[in-house]
Parts: structure tokens; C-alpha cells; sequence
């Protein structure tokens, strides 16, 4: 799948779900490591308001790269994570591990 942007290697719909993905650890230590979340676990994102975050919490994504259903969060902070725009998120797709 092709976009406008040529570092965009996938556009993935961005989905609501009943109860929030929870981070996994890897998320959690990448999140702790860059400042986005205190010791306790509380995530301190810049720019996103408390009232996105809640919103947030309820959103995932079918992620290509890592092959499984991650909560919107933490597609927000991954390396790949390009852009979103009208409910898709614009993917680089590069390997993870
Ligand atoms: S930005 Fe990261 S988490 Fe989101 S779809 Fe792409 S690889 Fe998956």
C-alpha cells in the first residue's frame, strides 16, 4: 500500500475498542527511556491532553509490522508512527524487533 508520503509504507485504519490495550513492557521501558512516562507508569505525552489520552486508551491499530493488535498509544509513539489523519495512521513499516 502506497501513500502521498513516500516514508508511509502503510496506512492502517485506526479502530475504537471496549477496554484498553495495555502497553506491553518493551512500550513501557522505550516510553520510560525517552521521558514520556514517569516510574509510576503514568504516561506523560507532550502535546496530548488528558482528554485525548482517555480517548486514546480506547483506540488500536492492526499492526502490520509486528503482526498483532496494539493500543493506539502505543502505536502513537513507535518509530515507525509517521502521522494520522482522518482515522488512519500513516506507518513507515520498517522492521521492528
Ligand atoms: S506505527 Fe508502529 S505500531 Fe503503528 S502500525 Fe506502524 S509499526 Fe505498528
Amino acid at each position: 500500500m502506497s501513500a502521498e508520503n513516500p516514508d508511509t509504507k502503510f496506512i492502517v485504519p485506526v479502530k475504537g475498542v471496549e477496554k484498553s490495550i495495555k502497553l506491553d513492557d518493551r512500550a513501557k521501558k522505550e516510553l520510560q527511556s525517552i521521558g514520556m512516562m514517569d516510574e509510576k507508569g503514568k504516561l506523560k505525552l507532550k502535546g496530548v491532553s488528558p482528554k485525548m489520552l482517555k480517548r486514546m486508551k480506547l483506540e488500536a491499530v492492526d499492526c502490520p509490522v509486528f503482526e498483532k493488535e496494539l493500543g493506539f498509544i502505543q502505536c502513537y509513539v513507535c518509530s515507525n508512527f509517521h502521522s494520522r489523519t482522518m482515522g488512519k495512521v500513516y506507518c513507515k513499516g520498517e522492521p521492528l524487533t
